[in-house]
């Protein structure tokens, strides 16, 4: 499970002068340069492991393309040999919206977008991209089998610009067929629901205390009337990729740190190349067995959350290493995990008796991949398997240099003076709002996720569709309702009783209102954290609302939310936290729904036009993308490794050409 950032515009800390974050703009994103502080001191065996894992972790890229639209890496190829290619007029209107079109593709890794996931629409000509493919030499075309450059166009053509076709990525609307309606490449189109269904019901049907993550790693097709698995696996579907991942991964595990974490390169190693998920699970094991390593990574088919049934992994890769100084905080968290156990405000019976190696680190990214580039969580808990979690316990990160990378970008934005109620709220923001950010994704990592258990025979896909939203709610309430306890102030992880209303006012008003600034007029929200922040935010105003606990006031037209009793609110937190746990720990699908579809879902288009209007006034970019540094070997006279240097030097075009050329194993079709 990831965490993703609430809102821009979170707090100020002074890090690193004359490094510049913003890299470019375009759209309604901006991408950002993130530091890799303290790599510079990893000895020479370590930052040698980080640079084979950063090279595995970019031989994925084409993997995802091809899981989020069969059609992507053929529409990329194509628009990137007419970016590289075109010799007519670059400095027409019509070729800088289709660069502006060819940036939004790699931020999306395809055609919609990474968030809201509907198409993006071009704003060139589709008379502009028919002369620009003529423009360019046939062979520098991604044709497949003999196609003709007439072929090329007239298939992509509607692809690109009819927004009738493929128009959501994962389409999470009640009462239609949600695989028939998604255009993503998990299933085959001739699948329908039904038949997934039953196809994984069958397949789970025996009583199986550990069972497997079915249908992880495979793609769902019909071959002769008959639906079967394709596996993602060397010599199976992606194998060209999955061949150069094991290459590099077979380097890694020679400059391993430790025998640990050799055996967790080796089973990974392993799986890629039988796509078994049982050598799955013993990796997760393993992995999450392993703390004593510096160096630590995420490679694999991993998070369900672009699949409408919950299924399927997309592909993923982070490389990173501990965050020394910030890690003793999180350690604080986890060595007391079963405190909070027990101290939680859900009924008893839900409870985990003895909590399980929840360990939780601060990290330092040193490389993005696959569904982690360039949007990237700020958190991130795994493994994902409930039997593993329950009897292995889960690891929890925060990326400490993303979080950062956010807060120096957003300084002075003029977010906060906007948006806060009055100076109260915006100096609590500026003294405590990144340290109660950080705080709450480690509670909500290493803590919340790993609370609580399912009662005895519950299946743990049973919420179905509201699974995400729920999950992530339970997550962030535990995180909120401990901010405040005297604990925390015991455990000196906040310097006073007055620091938590930070976390808690920027909560609810990100969940009231200004996570608004992430929807298209006249949309409903879709994604699984945005649910779950509007959800938590909108039930806790209406059950405080005859106490006057929150309330949305207006001042010059504008309305703000003010927190008048953060005490009761408190509570509040707590008691959704225990019906969210009850609703989990017993598999309640119909009150998950209820909950979800009441407070989740729908968008007051009033408040939306405003928060819209008001945002775009400040001109700030909703959300943000990340470029990689880039990594070289140095190799002395005798030709071994003497150093691997870094550099932040390489833009957001040039980046992601070099990735297109370097890293491009699949086939156009695969
Ligand atoms: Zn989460």
């Amino acid at each position: 499970m990831i965490t993703l950032l609430t809102a821009s515009g979170t707090s100020k800390k002074a890090i690193s002068k004359n490094f510049n974050y913003s890299v470019d703009r375009f759209a309604d994103i901006e991408i950002l340069r993130y530091h890799v502080p303290d790599f510079d001191n990893l000895c020479l065996k370590q930052k040698e492991l980080i640079y084979y894992l950063n090279q595995a972790a970019l031989e994925g890229r084409d993997i995802l393309y091809d899981q989020n639209n069969k059609f992507n890496l053929c529409i990329r190829r194509t628009l990137e040999a007419i970016y590289v290619n075109y010799t007519d007029d670059r400095t027409s209107d019509n070729f800088k919206r289709m660069t502006k079109y060819l940036k939004r593709v790699w931020m999306g890794n395809g055609i919609h977008h990474h968030y809201s996931e509907d198409k993006f629409i071009p704003e060139f000509s589709e008379k502009f991209f028919r002369e620009a493919v003529y423009n360019i030499d046939p062979s520098k075309l991604p044709l497949s089998n003999g196609q003709s450059v007439d072929e090329l166009i007239a298939l992509l053509e509607p692809i690109i610009f009819d927004p009738t076709i493929f128009p959501k990525r994962t389409n999470q609307a009640e009462g239609v067929d949600l695989i028939q309606t998604s255009a993503n490449n998990y299933y085959d189109k001739s699948v329908t629901q039904e038949e997934v269904e039953s196809f994984y019901v069958k397949m789970k049907k025996t009583a199986d205390r550990t069972p497997i993550s079915y249908g992880l790693n495979s793609k769902l097709v019909k071959e002769n009337g008959k639906i079967v698995e394709k596996i993602y696996k060397i010599g199976g579907l992606y194998g060209p990729a999955i061949s150069c991942i094991v290459g590099w991964l077979e380097k890694a595990e020679k400059v391993a740190e430790n025998e640990k974490q050799k055996d967790v390169i080796n089973t990974l190693i392993n799986f890629y190349k039988t796509g078994n998920l049982r050598t799955y699970d013993d990796y997760s094991i393993k992995w999450v067995e392993d703390l004593d390593s510096n160096v630590d990574f995420i490679n694999g088919f991993t998070e369900t959350y672009a699949d409408p049934l919950g299924m399927k992994g997309s592909w993923e890769s982070i490389v990173n290493f501990k965050n020394k100084e910030a890690t003793k905080r999180t350690e604080i968290i986890s060595t007391n995990a079963q405190w909070f156990e027990d101290h939680s405000p859900v009924d008893t019976r839900f409870k985990k008796e003895k909590v399980k190696g929840v360990s939780a680190k601060v990290i330092t990214v040193a490389m993005l991949g696959g569904d982690c580039y360039p949007a990237t969580p700020i958190g991130i808990n795994l493994p994902n398997s409930n039997w593993i979690r329950h009897e292995y316990g889960s690891k929890s990160v925060t990326i400490e240099n993303i979080t950062d990378a956010y807060d120096q970008a957003s300084l002075g934005n003029g977010f906060n003076e906007e948006f806060m109620w009055c100076e109260t709220e915006r100096e609590l923001a500026k003294k405590y709002g990144s340290l109660t950010n950080n705080l709450h994704t480690d509670l909500h990592e290493c803590l919340g996720h790993g609370s609580g258990k399912l009662l005895q025979g519950v299946d743990s896909d049973a919420l179905k569709a509201y699974g995400s939203t729920i999950e992530e709610a339970r997550a962030d309430l535990f995180g909120l309702y401990f901010m405040s306890d005297p604990k925390i102030l015991e455990l000196k992880l906040l310097p006073n009783a007055e620091a938590f209303k930070a976390e808690y006012y920027t909560f609810m008003m990100n969940g009231l209102m200004t996570q608004l600034t992430r929807i298209q007029p006249g949309k409903n929200i879709e994604e699984a954290h945005m649910r779950n922040r509007q959800l938590i935010a909108s039930w806790v105003y209406e059950k405080g609302k005859s106490d006057q606990v929150v309330d949305m006031c207006k001042c010059d037209g504008k309305t703000f939310v003010v927190i008048n009793n953060y005490s009761t609110l408190r509570s509040l937190f707590g008691q959704l936290l225990a019906e969210i746990q009850r609703i989990k720990s017993t598999g309640d699908v119909k009150a998950a729904q209820k909950l979800v579809e009441t407070y989740g879902v729908k968008v007051n288009q009033s408040l939306h036009n405003e928060v819209l209007t008001r945002f775009h006034k400040l001109g700030l970019a909703p959300y943000k993308g990340f470029v990689n540094p880039v990594y070289s070997l140095v190799k002395n006279q005798k030709g071994e490794i003497s150093n691997v240097t870094i550099s932040y030097n390489e833009d957001y075009v040039d980046q992601n050409l070099r990735y297109s050329k370097e890293f491009s194993s699949l086939p156009i079709f695969n």
